[in-house]
């Protein structure tokens, strides 16, 4: 605010008067000139605060209304309240300037015309107060404004109480600024609990360490989502999924957290993770069902091979001069024979069980070779000729490696069904393994079937696609799930000449 301003009172002669009202008539003119440019009204008060002048642009879009010879307050108003107005006057009365006073005045149609005025005090040169200058400018769009985004706000802040997720908002250092309702109806807190409170409060998963953690990843990505744990204030816990977004407000850094209870969820999921479990073994004792033959074929033949050692022993035992080192050499063949017999079941064991052995260091074509061995007759039978190509000196894989065994089968049982369609003597099977620039062990299994064509080649892995009559169509969606869930990819290709063939790569130990 300037100084009060002064009034010269001079004594001047009629030359010195007509100068000085010749100058007074041209300032005059230039003010009314600026006026007309201007959005402002220029007012002027007496010395009780009776409006002495009002002046302002012809062009105004809302012209005051007329107040000449009354006071602000005694031309109709609504605001502000009657303690406002009260405090208005005692600073007029202290003959003090002021900036900004905003009221509102009603409008014919009802409404409300907010208007700002700010005022100079007026004093002639014994320092006798005069009155008031200054000026006054509509301020209704703007205070419109305002009130929408006060209204705006207010919508938000009902919005975010009334979402069923649970907002948070914390400082940079993890304390909890303000919360929805939905936080406090989750947690069982109330908001005075939760407010100033830090986030380990009620998140089991976070510590200051953490925290830091998290702000990193916020800085780095935008918007961080996690998993976590929130403990209620009756000692029960149940898991969320937070997302986590840093901003600016005010030159503050904040950062909101969205929360989610995800029981439900993770419900659904582990209901989802017991039924592909119990697809996948269903679909193990299938393909095993299929391979009865071979397994029966296996296992025959060490107990024909003990049979017949047996017998050769107790002939070299029951004769006039028995010959003991021929009748050890039979039994020391009946005892490898019977671990190899057994060593069949236990695997055979393996592959049906359930619940698979825990994750173990896999030699794939170790792996790849018991498989054929099961599937031989299958592929005698179906008079399909098998060539392997197993690179030597492969990297192990660590993972399930019954499961492995199963995608193996499937896919060599696919290859025949596949190949029926040729002619016996043209079936062709072919398995190869490799190791790739990362490490990664490729399998691959070919075959000189019909191939695959465009429409088949996209539904392939969806669950339950079939072309054939008694097929579920569950395999290869479930070898592409055990394959990802070792960190691998399953794929398809055309084989050369003709044919399919189907590959799957998993990380190595190595890599
Ligand atoms: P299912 O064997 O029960 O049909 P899969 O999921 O194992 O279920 O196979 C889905 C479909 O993929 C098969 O019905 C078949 O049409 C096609 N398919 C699978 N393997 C081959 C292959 N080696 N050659 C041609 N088509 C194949």
């Amino acid at each position: 605010m300037q100084d009060p301003v002064q009034v010269p009172s001079v004594a001047l002669d009629s030359n010195q008067r007509k100068r000085h009202e010749e100058a007074l008539r041209e300032s005059e003119e230039r003010f009314r000139t600026l006026v007309q440019f201007s959005f402002d009204v220029y007012w002027e008060t007496d010395a009780q605060h009776r409006f002495i002048r009002q002046e302002f642009a012809e062009t105004l879009a809302e012209p005051p209304v007329a107040e000449i010879g009354r006071t602000r307050w005694e031309v109709p108003h609504l605001e502000p309240d009657e303690e406002g107005w009260r405090k208005h006057r005692e600073m007029l009365d202290a003959h003090l300037p002021f900036r900004d006073f905003e009221h509102a005045r009603p409008t014919p149609d009802g409404g409300k015309r907010y208007v700002s005025v700010s005022g100079l005090p007026v004093f002639d040169e014994t320092g006798r107060f005069m009155g008031y200058r200054g000026v006054g400018r509509h301020i209704t769009e703007r205070k419109r404004a305002e009130q929408a985004l006060i209204e705006s706000e207010a919508r938000f802040r009902t919005f975010v109480d009334h979402a069923t997720d649970t907002f948070m908002l914390h400082s940079e250092d993890g304390r909890v600024l303000d919360v929805n309702r939905n936080a406090c109806e989750s947690l069982g807190y109330s908001r005075s609990e939760l407010v100033g409170a830090t986030a380990s409060f009620f998140d089991l998963e976070i510590d200051q360490a953490t925290w830091r953690i998290n702000r990193e990843r916020i800085k780095a990505g935008g918007i961080t989502t996690l998993e976590s744990r929130y403990r209620r204030k009756d000692g029960t816990v149940f898991p969320v999924e937070v997302r986590m977004r840093e901003f600016c407000e005010g030159g503050r850094r904040q950062i909101i957290c969205l929360s989610r209870d995800i029981t439900e969820r993770k419900r659904t999921a582990e209901t989802f993770r017991e039924m592909q479990a119990e697809l996948t073994h269903a679909n193990r004792a299938a393909a095993m069902g299929q391979v009865t033959a071979s397994v029966t074929h296996e296992l025959s033949q060490p107990i024909t091979a003990m049979l017949c050692n047996a017998e050769a022993a107790l002939n070299w035992l029951g004769s006039q001069s028995p010959n003991f080192e021929r009748a050890r050499q039979a039994l020391a063949s009946i005892v490898a024979d019977a671990k190899r017999g057994g060593e069949i079941i236990g695997w055979i064991r393996s592959l049906i069980k359930k619940t698979p052995a825990p994750k173990e260091s896999i030699d794939v074509n170790g792996a790849i070779l018991d498989v054929i061995t099961i599937a031989r007759s299958e592929l005698l039978k179906h008079g399909v000729l098998i060539q392997t190509d197993l690179a030597p000196g492969l990297p192990r894989v660590e993972g399930y490696r019954v499961q492995l065994q199963q995608v193996v089968l499937n896919l060599i049982l696919n290859a025949i069904e596949a190949m029926n369609c040729l002619d016996v003597g043209g079936r062709e099977l072919r398995i190869s393994t490799a190791g790739d620039a990362s490490s990664r062990v490729v399998v691959a299994v070919r075959d000189n079937g019909p191939g695959l064509d465009g429409v088949i080649v996209d539904r392939l892995f969806e669950p339950f696609y079939t072309t054939k009559p008694g097929g579920t169509g569950m395999g290869l969606s479930i070898c592409q799930s055990i394959i990802e869930a070792h960190g691998g990819r399953l794929w398809t290709g055309a084989n050369e000449p003709r044919g399919a063939v189907f590959q799957f790569n998993l990380p190595s130990q190595q890599g």
